[in-house]
């Protein structure tokens, strides 16, 4: 699962981020250099919400797509 998040600093800037089984990492220069970032809590968080859905939806008798 890949990630494409802005740069704070810099507009143009996009970081990737990517997600392989339960190691996360990005393509930053502060994830670099001290392997974490905000954008790391971001796909975490996306993550979670996507894994609420699928409970929610299942607990309706429902399935998620992707
Ligand atoms: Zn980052």
């Amino acid at each position: 699962m890949r990630l494409r998040v802005p740069s704070m600093t810099y507009p143009d800037v996009r970081h990737t981020v990517e997600l392989q089984g339960s190691q996360v990492r990005c393509t930053c220069p502060g994830f670099y250099f001290k392997h974490k970032c905000w954008h790391v809590g971001v796909i975490r968080e996306l993550l979670e919400y996507r894994r609420m859905m699928r409970l929610q939806a299942s607990a309706l008798g429902g399935v998620v797509c992707s």
